[in-house]
């Protein structure tokens, strides 16, 4: 099956050691995947790794498997062209102006025939209970599957103000679903025609025992980031995220100039390792971002996944989180982020633009601090390196609402029920 791979899952959950986040996780989680044992749940997405729908799906396949689902997870192969015009889609759903053209349309309606033939094959085969299509990539798959197994589509952008016209070239394929899975309350008015039945929301969650969410010591990430000539005795900020418009760097790098004009060695990272195979456009940003930041010292750009063979990226990532005074997430489009979630369990102070993801995860001023410009991120991240004990404070609400709100256990739970009501 050429134009589909299974993508093992090397991460083993015990679910019991959840209970130390709160008290009865397992049992409750256990009770309600009791009638679920045995059931056959196949995931579909676009990329193994790169981005939050590959980090999400780690988690959730292990902990299902964990719970005595049969969970697997299949990704799709395609050739650069369609993951260059599912991007343009993305971005059209995303709020972009624009349109999609017609040579795009059929090369993705065209490969999408040729993965639900291959997902037929797997589904005769493995004969789940309930296929799970996240994102747009696969969506148009759909039409094989339909009828024939309960198909549940995940959509994981920013849907606030999707392009009209890309929703509904989309709109057959999502009302062929089951269910459609979004994380956002706010994303419903623009799906009239969806039954209240068929939408959902589920916010997305962290996995505090995967790599980068583990607790590191600020030691050891001030060590790994020093390898790399971040000065330890000055002040840092960090933005962690693909190269991308959407995640606005340039954005960040303007607020970090306003702010270094009141903190003169303040250094910034921008993290964007992972350049994912659906993200063909990373480069093109990073090149403008190269070009913006004119040979400044300390300024920190980690592109290039091959620096990965010498430090993990995960290591990579959590070092820059702890290290840094102050996480930004400068993002001017959000399905949900989760970069803000990781952050955020570190108990850092975060500057989160204002979009729906960042709206859903802080109430500014008491677990994070939502701008809505450059200038707003300069101002707000001066003012949280002022005040350390003002950080401090953020740190420790957004650790805590992280814990209540966006921990694995409770989007596993989500999506138990989801499977019962549909599979
Ligand atoms: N990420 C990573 N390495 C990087 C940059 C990002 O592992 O260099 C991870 C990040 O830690 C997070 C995910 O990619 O887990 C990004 O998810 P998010 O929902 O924030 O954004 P998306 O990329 O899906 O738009």
């Amino acid at each position: 099956m050429g134009n589909i791979r299974e993508v093992r899952i090397s991460r083993k959950t015990r679910i019991g050691d959840y209970d130390q986040f709160a008290k009865g996780t397992e049992a409750g989680l256990r009770k309600i995947a009791k009638p679920l044992r045995g059931r056959r749940i196949l995931h579909v997405n676009a990329t193994a790794d790169g981005g939050g729908v590959a980090e999400l799906l780690q988690g959730q396949v292990s902990f299902e498997n964990a719970l005595g689902l049969a969970s697997r997870w299949f990704v799709i192969n395609a050739p650069s062209r369609f993951f260059a015009a599912t991007k343009q889609m993305h971005n059209l759903l995303q709020g972009k102006s624009g349109r999609l053209d017609e040579g795009s349309k059929r090369f993705y309606l065209e490969m999408n025939r040729a993965f639900g033939r291959s997902l037929m094959r797997i589904v005769s085969s493995f004969r789940p209970h309930a296929v799970v299509i996240h994102d747009p990539q696969p969506l148009a798959a759909i039409g094989a599957l339909a009828g024939k197994v309960p198909v549940i589509s995940r959509l994981h952008g920013d849907l606030l103000t999707p392009n009209t016209e890309t929703l509904e070239f989309i709109r057959p394929f999502l009302m062929k679903a089951k269910r459609v899975v979004m994380s956002n309350r706010d994303y419903l008015k623009n799906f009239p025609w969806l039954s209240p039945r068929q939408a959902d929301i589920i916010y997305p969650a962290i996995d505090p025992f995967s790599a980068k969410n583990k607790p590191m010591e600020k030691d050891a990430a001030a060590r790994i980031l020093e390898g790399f000539g971040v000065n330890p005795t000055k002040p840092l900020i960090a933005q962690i995220s693909r190269f991308d418009p959407w995640k606005d760097p340039m954005g960040v790098v303007q607020a970090y100039y306003r702010a270094k004009n009141v903190f003169p060695t303040l250094q910034l990272a921008l993290v964007g390792l992972t350049l994912a195979k659906d993200d063909p456009g990373a480069a093109d940003i990073f090149r403008q971002i190269k070009k913006h930041e004119k040979g400044d010292p300390d300024i920190f750009l980690f592109a290039d996944p091959r620096i990965t063979k010498r430090v993990p990226n995960d290591a990579l990532v959590s070092a820059a989180y702890v290290a840094s005074e102050v996480i930004v997430q400068k993002s001017i489009r959000e399905g949900f982020g989760l970069t803000m979630t990781e952050a955020m369990w570190k108990g850092k102070a975060l500057v989160a633009g204002r979009t729906s993801g960042a709206r859903a995860q802080i109430s500014d001023g008491r677990n994070g601090i939502l701008v809505s410009s450059p200038e707003e991120a300069g101002r707000a991240i001066v003012r949280l390196l002022r005040h350390p004990a003002f950080r401090a404070k953020l740190g420790r609400a957004a650790r805590e609402s992280v814990r209540r709100h966006f921990l694995m256990p409770r989007f596993v739970a989500d999506n138990l029920k989801l499977y019962k009501e549909v599979a």
